[in-house]
C-alpha cells in the first residue's frame, strides 16, 4: 500500500513537472514571436505545409501575393492603369478570397488596384494600412468602399505581428506613426514613401523583408531600432529599385540572397536604377525583375526555398 502511495505521488509529480515544462515552452515561443525577433529562436517558426510568395507582374507598381497553408494575403494592389493586369494575375493564381490586404502606403502605384478587389468578385477579410491620413481621392474612395462592404481596416504600427496561419507571421518593423510622433514638435510633414509599412515575413527559417517604397531615411531608422530583426533571405527591393533606397548599411544588415524588383518595362522613372543593381551585385544577391522575368514565384517549405520567374 505504501509503495502504491509513493508511486501515485511520483506520477503526480512527474505530470506536474511535464505540464510546467510545456507551459514554459509555449510562453517563450509566444514572447519570441511578439517581440519582433531578436534571439536565434525567434528567427524561425514551427510550420507545416508550403508557402508561396508571388511578386505579380503588374507593370509599374507593387502587388505581392502570399499564400500560406491557411491564408491568402495581398501586399499592395499596383496602379490604377494596371488594374487589368492585377485582375489577370489574381485569376491566374485562382484567388477569390483574400484574408488580408496590406497596403504599404497610399500612393497610386500601391493602392490603385483596390477598386478591383471591391468589384464583387473577391471576398476580403481585413485591410491593414500604415494608419496615416491621406486626402487623395483614391484613398478616400477605398475607405468609403471598405466601409460600404463592411470590411474592417486597421493601421499597423511597429511591433505588431500578424498571424498569417500555418506558422507564417508578418512582423511589422517600421511605421509612420513613430515618424509622426518624433516629428510632431518640428511640424511634421507627411512623407508617404518613408511611412511605408515595412515588415518581415517569417515561415520556418524562410524570411522575406517587405519594404513598400521606404527610402534611406526609414532604412536608417529601422537599423537603429531593429538591427537584429531585419536579416532576411529575400528582399523586396524598396521603391522599385530606386537609388533613393537600398543603402549599403541596410543591405549589410539584411544580407539578402535574393532581391525581387517590381517595375514596368521602360518606366518613366528609370527603375531599377543602375546604382541599386550595382549594390545588389556587390553583395552577390540574385536579382529578379518583373519587367524581365514576369511574375516571380518563391516556394518554400520553411526549410529550403526556390525562386522562379515566368521567363
Ligand atoms: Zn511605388
Amino acid at each position: 500500500m505504501k509503495f502504491l502511495k509513493t508511486l501515485v505521488a511520483f506520477l503526480l509529480c512527474m505530470s506536474l513537472l511535464l505540464l510546467a515544462g510545456c507551459g514554459n515552452q509555449n510562453a517563450s515561443g509566444d514572447s519570441a514571436s511578439a517581440s519582433g525577433a531578436s534571439s536565434a529562436s525567434s528567427q524561425t517558426s514551427s510550420v507545416s505545409g508550403t508557402l508561396t510568395v508571388k511578386m505579380l507582374n503588374v507593370g509599374q507598381g507593387d502587388a505581392i501575393l502570399i499564400e500560406t497553408p491557411e491564408q491568402t494575403v495581398l501586399v499592395d494592389t499596383s496602379d490604377v492603369d494596371e488594374r487589368d493586369k492585377l485582375k489577370k494575375e489574381l485569376k491566374k493564381a485562382g484567388v477569390k478570397n483574400i484574408d488580408k490586404v496590406i497596403l504599404t502606403h497610399p500612393h497610386a502605384d500601391h493602392i490603385g488596384g483596390m477598386d478591383v478587389l471591391f468589384d464583387g468578385e473577391y471576398k476580403i477579410g481585413m485591410i491593414y494600412d500604415n494608419g496615416m491620413p491621406s486626402t487623395s481621392k483614391l484613398f478616400t474612395g477605398y475607405l468609403k468602399k471598405a466601409k460600404a462592404q463592411g470590411v474592417k481596416r486597421q493601421g499597423l504600427k511597429a511591433g505588431d505581428v500578424l498571424d498569417l496561419g500555418g506558422g507564417a507571421r508578418f512582423e511589422v518593423l517600421s511605421l509612420g506613426a513613430d515618424l509622426v510622433k518624433q516629428g510632431q514638435a518640428k511640424g511634421y510633414k507627411h512623407d508617404p514613401n518613408n511611412e511605408s509599412v515595412v515588415g518581415r515575413l517569417v515561415f520556418g527559417s524562410f524570411t522575406m523583408l517587405f519594404t513598400g517604397d521606404a527610402e534611406k531615411e526609414t532604412e536608417a531608422a529601422i537599423l537603429q531600432s531593429h538591427r537584429d530583426g531585419v536579416k532576411s533571405l529575400v528582399l523586396k527591393a524598396p521603391h522599385h529599385g530606386s537609388h533613393t533606397s537600398s543603402s549599403k548599411a541596410y543591405l549589410d544588415a539584411v544580407q539578402p540572397e535574393v532581391c525581387l524588383i517590381s517595375c514596368g518595362a521602360g518606366n518613366d522613372y528609370g527603375h531599377p536604377h543602375k546604382e541599386t543593381l550595382a549594390a545588389y551585385k556587390k553583395i552577390k544577391a540574385n536579382v529578379f525583375e518583373t519587367d524581365k522575368n514576369g511574375t516571380i514565384t518563391i516556394t518554400t517549405d520553411g526549410k529550403t526555398y526556390d525562386v522562379k520567374g515566368e521567363k
